[in-house]
């Protein structure tokens, strides 16, 4: 008796496995479906929020059923794994380089040399050439089992647990592929993300980023996976190895990898001469500022594989493959001056101002010199004709001297020591190649820079008081700080340029309203390095009050959401601080809003469960910013666009057609502002 019932449990236990198993794999297989609709074809087709609810019902099975490990499985896509150092590993195929053509004369003798070897008509397929960081990938039975960077050539780093986090990247394959192979492709950060990512630097205060291309591959490097999962990085993909492929062309070979799931972009073409292959050229050349990333020339590729073979390698290239590069945009001009800018955080960028000259459709005064170890480099001086270009830049730079242009009497360029602003010495932190003007709370643009970021808009929002206003009051000794705005008197304001009784009224009521200003947003307006929009919203909601962050542990600051070692070791910098205590007890005396309002934490609910919004229209009952903030405090989250994510778009009066068109196409429900307050009650 007791012998059947032990078989029965032990069946009952044996068939919950098996349904677990089911249900795992089943939830991997949706979440692969659906990231690859949306990142290798851009089509989403399930809410964020669905998509969360799932990968957190997988998360929680994988956690209780270790027995169903996957290395592959979608949840290892937001990373955590920390590498102190990245293996050397070999390359089973090697990675060579491109030889490059700049010219069609270029191209006709690689064709004349291409036909010395091989007998009968040769086809190409001409790809563009993504400006990004070379990576090769290794596949096994249809799972990504290594991603390496190209190294040498012969090895590279093995970075696969970074690479794991770029969603168009699948880490298992579909349909019909071969069981061991090697692809190729180019790991890149579109345009768009690239900017986001800048403006989110911008906002923190923190030094941006160049250009797209270092930033990918610096990504590749960092040390915290889950860094890397939170940058828009892309792989696209040009090329397979193996000891045997199901294919005889290249072109048949992008159309096989796009097949399996690969991301290979479609602008791929087949010429069937070199005067098909300089259309092509020139077509890119033309249009490829419309392409969502950024390109640096084409690739030209002898189509036959058996040809390829035929044509074998140089020590160092193919002899089937060619770069085309383009052109970058360059002229050359008269370098005037250089001189020196002190930002809001005391970093020094040293600028060069040029004699006005055309660039790329726009007229061009100034160009980046960013350091003085770039200065050293190019032995850039006053007076010298230099090689301006606009790359993927924000502003241009200057890439070269023209030597033979120099005056006879010029100098070498002598860095500056001291602060051109206040004259304090300047410091160069180990390892930066900036430098600071350490004389944070004495500098004037610094005083002036965060007294300006303190009342902008996203900050306190100080109706009547500009930046110019601003630098006006501190250079008049009105004010040295924040808190000093709040003791200003209209009498004191009067005598000031360009500001009459009014606007000297409105000035200080503007100040005497911002008293009211929610403390996330003081939060934000204080300044802290590193502190943006986003990070102030988090420790607000976590901390409610500034005392409980001032005096809140390391381990406590980063036990929340998304709060890294470096904000938090800023945050307690700056408490450190006693000037930055006083001026904080000020704020608290004149009334100022540091700490989350009763109100307000009786007003917060999570009634909308991270459900997305988009606001579009003029409302007749609240404001939009009301609305956006009835939306948050609520547990919802506000989208500034319409997609299949999206789960309500909240209209008001002249809603635009468009966004009407296309929430009616996706199917998001469109709600008048009654029915999303009925939604609160
Ligand atoms: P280079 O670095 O100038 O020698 O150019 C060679 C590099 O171009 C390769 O290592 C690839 O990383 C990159 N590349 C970008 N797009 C392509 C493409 N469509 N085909 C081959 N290589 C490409
Ligand atoms: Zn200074």
């Amino acid at each position: 008796m007791k012998q059947t019932l032990r078989d029965f449990v032990g069946f009952l236990f044996y068939i919950c496995c098996m349904i677990i198993e089911q249900q795992i794999t089943q939830l991997r297989d949706e979440l692969r479906h659906h990231n690859y609709n949306y990142y290798v074809l851009d089509e989403a087709t399930i809410s964020d929020f669905e998509f969360d609810q799932k990968l957190k019902l997988l998360q929680k099975l994988e956690a209780e059923n270790p027995q169903f490990f996957d290395p592959n499985s979608p949840t290892h896509r937001v990373g955590g794994e920390v590498t102190k150092n990245f293996e050397t590993v070999p390359h089973r195929y090697r990675m060579y380089s491109l030889d490059n053509s700049y010219s069609k004369e270029d191209l006709e003798d690689w064709e004349a040399r291409i036909q010395k070897m091989i007998d009968g008509p040769v086809e190409y397929t001409c790809e563009l050439k993504y400006d990004g960081a070379s990576m090769s990938l290794t596949y096994e039975n249809g799972q990504l089992v290594k991603a390496v960077t190209r190294g040498d050539g012969v090895q590279g780093d093995d970075v696969t647990i970074n690479v794991k986090t770029i969603k168009s990247v699948p880490l298992q394959l579909k349909g019909d592929f071969p069981n061991s192979f090697d692809i190729r492709g180019e790991i890149i950060l579109p345009l768009a993300g690239f900017a986001k990512m800048n403006e989110e630097r911008l906002e923190a205060g923190e030094e941006l980023y160049r250009n797209p291309r270092n930033t990918a591959s610096g990504s590749l490097k960092l040390q915290d996976s889950a860094e890397v999962a939170k940058r828009p990085l892309e792989c696209l993909l040009y090329s397979l190895k193996a000891d045997t492929l199901p294919f005889t062309t290249q072109f048949e070979g992008l159309e096989k990898a796009r097949q399996w799931g690969f991301k290979v972009p479609k602008e791929a073409k087949l010429a069937k001469s070199i005067d098909e292959v300089l259309e092509y050229i020139n077509y890119w050349d033309i249009h490829r500022h419309d392409l969502p990333y950024e390109i640096d020339g084409v690739v030209v590729k002898v189509n036959n594989l058996q040809q390829q073979e035929e044509l074998g390698y140089t020590a160092k290239s193919p002899r089937w493959a060619m770069a085309f590069k383009f052109k970058a945009e360059q002229v050359t001009t008269v370098l005037n001056e250089i001189t020196y800018q002190v930002g809001r955080t005391g970093a020094i960028t040293p600028v060069a101002n040029l004699e006005p000259v055309e660039l790329a459709g726009t007229i061009v005064k100034r160009a980046s010199l960013h350091n003085a170890d770039q200065i050293k480099k190019l032995d850039i001086r006053e007076g010298d004709t230099v090689y301006v270009e606009k790359g993927g830049e924000i502003i241009p730079k200057i890439i070269a001297v023209e030597f033979s242009k120099r005056p006879a009497n010029s100098q070498p360029t002598r860095y500056i020591t001291q602060c051109p602003e206040c004259k304090t010495q300047l410091i160069r932190n180990e390892g930066e190649a900036q430098h600071y003007c350490p004389n944070v709370d004495g500098c004037p643009p610094q005083i002036i820079g965060r007294i300006q970021h303190f009342i902008s808009r996203k900050a306190m929002d100080i109706e009547g008081l500009g930046g110019e206003t601003v630098a006006l009051l501190v250079n008049n000794g009105l004010i040295k700080n924040y808190a000093d705005l709040y003791e200003l008197t209209e009498a004191q304001v009067i005598p000031l340029e360009r500001m009459a009784e009014k606007s000297a009224e409105n000035l200080i009521n503007g100040i005497e309203a911002s008293k009211q200003v929610p403390f996330e947003r003081v939060l934000f307006a204080l300044g802290i390095r590193y502190v943006g929009e986003t990070v102030a919203k988090k420790l607000a909601k976590h901390f409610k009050t500034i005392a409980a962050i001032e005096h809140a542990s390391f381990e406590a600051l980063i036990s929340v959401d998304e709060i890294g070692d470096r904000i938090a070791e800023s945050v307690i910098s700056f408490f450190t601080s006693e000037e930055h205590k006083e001026i904080i007890e000020r704020l608290k005396h004149y009334g100022v809003q540091l700490e989350i309002s009763a109100e307000k934490l009786a007003n917060q609910t999570n009634k909308l469960g991270g459900k997305i919004f988009v606001v579009s229209g003029v409302f007749t009952k609240v404001s939009r910013d009301e609305l956006k903030k009835l939306i948050e405090d609520n547990g919802g989250k506000v989208s500034g666009s319409i997609s299949a994510k999206t789960n309500f778009v909240v209209a008001g009066d002249n809603m635009g057609p468009s966004k009407k068109e296309k929430a009616e196409k996706l199917g998001v429900a469109i709600i008048s502002e009654d029915d999303f307050l009925e939604m609160l009650q």
